[in-house]
């Protein structure tokens, strides 16, 4: 099959397009053919090398499929050839105390399909049955694609681990990222108020038109005093973020007394100064987030297949030009999803 992988680690250029063997399937899998799959800051992490995760090479990564059973294993029983699917970005055992609360990414053997599995930038891809759900509603491949991953991070963020409430105001950090953009309508979905922070007029308009009341511009203002500003100086509720580093501190100062900050990710760094006395004093929370279970992803497939929640592509790639589709996801170049077909 035709794939995309990298067998070192480095920059776009150790990304070929090339034969890969097409994967064999084990009793409990299904064979997927690959009709879209979408692009995520991960896939740019693992092709440069994370320390802490030793890849088999060559890989391939991707973790966010969808497309169409073409064979099942001998004991798979709910998936059948043909069916429409899209697959839970998040592989764990299923059968430990964690699994069984839900809590899928604390579980000691978790990972994702494009990490200590091959991923999606390839023709077929072979899943556990437990991954597989059926397309909802009349989605395309493409919005299928375009939803998993985002989808179960931010619902895990906002309604899980900060608990947002009708009536909140939550700041969206990086509006104009997949995460960003799903983040603003589920919050919309609660009632929430939401400030939406992006580096271009061109994504505050489309940040807006998902729904976000505020925006900010955070080339041109300071995110810290337009929050304070538009908030009468209380402070928003729940900043959800993952850029990290770059915009820590304008984060925490935006935080309300009693503020949850929310994290999923360090894309501009991971070292961060945190003043202890405001923390206790003004009783904020920060709490870090990762995936969430395949029980929220369903959770949040309903409003996706009523388009309560909208899939939001930036643009679709060719599988070999997998390379020019991370260079616009590292240049920030894009509002919402870049996907990739076989
Ligand atoms: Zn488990």
């Amino acid at each position: 099959m035709k794939s995309v992988r990298f067998h070192e680690h480095g920059n776009l250029d150790v990304l070929k397009y090339e034969d890969a063997p097409e994967p064999k399937i084990a009793a409990n899998e299904v064979l997927v053919k690959v009709r879209a799959s979408a692009l995520n800051h991960l896939d740019l992490w693992l092709r440069r090398g994370v320390a802490s995760w030793k890849l088999f090479l060559p890989h391939i990564v991707g973790s966010d499929i969808a497309g169409e059973v073409v064979e099942v294993g001998s004991v798979v029983k709910r998936v059948k050839d043909g069916d429409r699917v899209l697959l839970s970005p998040g592989i764990s055992c299923g059968q430990c105390e964690q699994c069984f609360k839900g809590l899928d990414s604390a579980c000691r053997s978790y990972t994702l399909f494009g990490v200590l599995v091959d991923g999606g930038y390839a023709e077929y891809v072979k899943s556990p049955e437990m991954n597989v759900i059926p397309i909802p509603g009349d989605l395309s491949f493409d919005e299928a694609a375009a939803v998993p991953l985002v989808s179960v991070t931010a619902w895990h963020m906002l309604m899980t681990r900060a608990q947002l409430r009708p009536g909140e105001d939550v700041l969206v950090m990086a509006a104009g990222s997949g995460v960003g953009s799903v983040a603003i309508q589920i919050a919309k979905l609660v009632s929430a108020r939401v400030i939406a922070v992006a580096g271009t007029d061109a994504k505050l308009e489309k940040a807006r038109a998902l729904g976000a009341d505020e925006v900010i511009n955070h080339r041109q203002q300071s995110i810290a005093k337009e929050v304070k500003r538009v908030t009468d100086g209380r402070g928003v509720d729940v900043v959800m973020d993952h850029v990290g580093a770059a915009v820590w501190d304008d984060c925490f100062e935006s935080l309300a007394t009693y503020g949850r900050f929310v994290t999923c990710g360090t894309t501009s760094g991971e070292e961060a100064k945190l003043n202890l006395r405001v923390l206790y004093g003004r009783q904020r929370t920060l709490q870090g987030s990762f995936m969430g279970g395949k029980g929220e992803l369903v959770e949040v497939l309903k409003f996706i297949g009523q388009r309560r929640v909208r899939a939001v592509i930036d643009s679709a790639f060719p599988l070999r030009e997998a390379a020019m589709a991370q260079k616009k996801m590292e240049d920030r170049d894009l509002f919402g999803k870049i996907l990739l077909h076989p």
